[in-house]
């Protein structure tokens, strides 16, 4: 087995003494999320923003292929999707069966980004890390 020599570089940073640090505070999604029905998300690698929604209470009537086929029509391969996020209103405070076979067809198209759920009852957010 051949060992490799690792060489590290230490890079010094001078900071300056008398730097004013602006820090703000606030919440992305504060715009979004105000529906009383199911909505979905899909975040673009420029900032663009799609949403879904049949103002369902809770489901989405739109198939990952309209999902993916109204992205495309609008120039973006689900490659630059980097955020799907969809609201469950109330009850199940998971992903369910059909938002994980949704995530596997967009998975195919696709995406690789983070895939995110937010519920709304206790304005928190899942991230499916399977
Ligand atoms: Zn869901």
């Amino acid at each position: 087995m051949r060992l490799k020599c690792v060489i590290m570089t230490v890079i010094l940073v001078t900071i300056p003494l008398h730097s004013q640090v602006y820090v703000g505070i606030g919440n992305i999604f504060d715009n979004l999320f105000n529906e009383p029905y199911e909505i979905a998300y899909a975040l673009l690698d420029d900032g663009e923003i799609f949403s879904f929604t049949t103002k369902e209470d809770s489901r989405i009537s739109a198939s990952a292929s309209f999902r993916k086929e109204f992205i495309k029509k609008y120039g973006y391969s689900m490659d630059r999707v980097i955020l799907l996020i969809h609201s469950h209103t109330h009850g199940l405070n998971r992903f369910s069966v059909r938002d994980i076979i949704f995530l596997k067809k967009m998975r195919r198209y696709g995406f690789k980004g983070v895939y995110v759920l937010y519920y709304k009852p206790t304005n928190s957010f899942k991230v499916y890390d399977k």
